[in-house]
């Protein structure tokens, strides 16, 4: 089969290597459509950022390798011994970070806090390739309302599921989300359907403002026109958000907010509110922490999405509560492609991308 392999940062082959063996309770499966994360297409061009060192490290030992592809939908061909969720025929899509199974969290039914287990694209190989082996615990059933396009979406998406489920929105709070990026956009859809009151989105692309109030923001705010924090104060009656969402952080070379947007979500949040933590931010950076201590201020980060996640993702997809259509700005078609979807994404603000470039490998 073909398969994109790593010999280096920034250098990717489209290589001819046996297809992969099937295992028990793993399927081979056709890749029908792929997309890199952000964080992957950062990672692919050696940008420092989450699991860098990780990347690093697997590349000066084992290249060439395949790297990344954990965001996919997929048509299982075989099934291994052992499968008993799914058939040949079946469409399907996954979470990336699974449980060990054999560590005290997972024996005692806590999988979903434990950080042993692989997670698929980095300690396994992804779908940047025609045919992927891939573990039946990873996978969920593709409902038939849902596109190839929009289902290599649902990873992301049930982060953002289990992002706003770590929130624990009340009935009417008012929500604010800085940065309204793939991941940031759908945090406030679900967001959305999950309660919220007020929804104040901030970016600074009006692309991205146009879609998100589109999508169901009662507000969305330029940041380069106006002051975000001054604007989300004004519309919670002085006292600021609820609950703010940070998306927008990162490395300001691929167009993200860089630390900023922590400060901003410390500003913006009332006193006694929550901050979700959902941008990555590379390397460590200086926080004032007394701030949050004297307002007592909850900086939370997002749990790891479960299987259960992922099926509510597949619900609020299926059912048009949450819509992705409008995200999915460039496909690309073929494998041989794969590279510049690499390039688009990690440069989403120059490309006017909201969300990753996909790449259709297969009808
Ligand atoms: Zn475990």
């Amino acid at each position: 089969m073909k398969a994109w392999r790593f010999y280096g940062f920034g250098d990717l082959r489209l290589d001819e290597i046996p297809t992969p063996q099937l295992r028990p309770r793993h399927v081979l499966a056709q890749v029908l459509v792929v997309q890199p994360s952000v964080t992957e297409a950062q990672l692919a061009a050696g940008v420092r950022t989450l699991a860098y060192e990780r990347i690093k490290k697997r590349l000066e030992t084992e290249a060439p390798v395949q790297l990344f592809g954990h965001e996919f939908c997929v048509r299982i061909v075989e099934v291994g011994p052992g499968v008993t969720r799914f058939k040949p025929g079946d469409r399907v899509a996954a979470r990336a970070k699974l449980p060990c199974e054999f560590c005290p969290l997972c024996d005692s039914g806590r999988g979903h806090l434990c950080r042993k287990g692989p997670i698929i694209g980095f300690q396994l190989p992804g779908c940047f390739s025609e045919y992927a082996i891939l573990p039946e615990n990873a996978l969920t059933l593709v409902d038939d309302r849902i596109s190839d396009n929009e289902a290599a979406c649902l990873q992301s998406l049930s982060d953002s599921v289990a992002s706003v489920e770590t929130a624990e929105i009340k009935v009417g709070d008012s929500v604010a989300f800085l940065g309204q990026g793939s991941m940031g956009i759908e945090c406030m859809q679900i967001a959305k359907v999950s309660g919220a009151g007020k929804i104040i989105t901030v970016d600074v692309r009006d692309e991205a403002c146009k879609l998100s109030k589109q999508l169901g923001a009662d507000y969305a705010i330029n940041a380069t026109r106006e002051d975000p924090v001054a604007a989300i104060r004004d519309l919670t009656g002085g006292n600021g958000a609820d609950i703010v969402f940070e998306c927008a952080g990162g490395s300001p070379t691929q167009g993200l907010a860089g630390t900023g947007s922590v400060s901003q979500a410390i500003d913006a949040v009332r006193s006694g509110g929550k901050i979700i933590g959902v941008s990555w931010f590379g390397s460590p950076f200086e926080l004032d922490v007394d701030l949050l201590r004297e307002r007592s201020l909850r900086y939370l980060f997002p749990d790891i999405s479960t299987l259960e996640h992922l099926q509510h993702t597949v619900s609020l997809a299926a059912s048009g509560r949450v819509n992705m259509k409008p995200m999915i700005t460039h496909v690309l078609d073929g494998i041989e492609n794969v590279p510049k979807a690499f390039e688009i994404t990690a440069n989403k603000g120059k490309f006017q991308a909201i969300n990753p470039a996909q790449v259709r490998m297969a009808e």
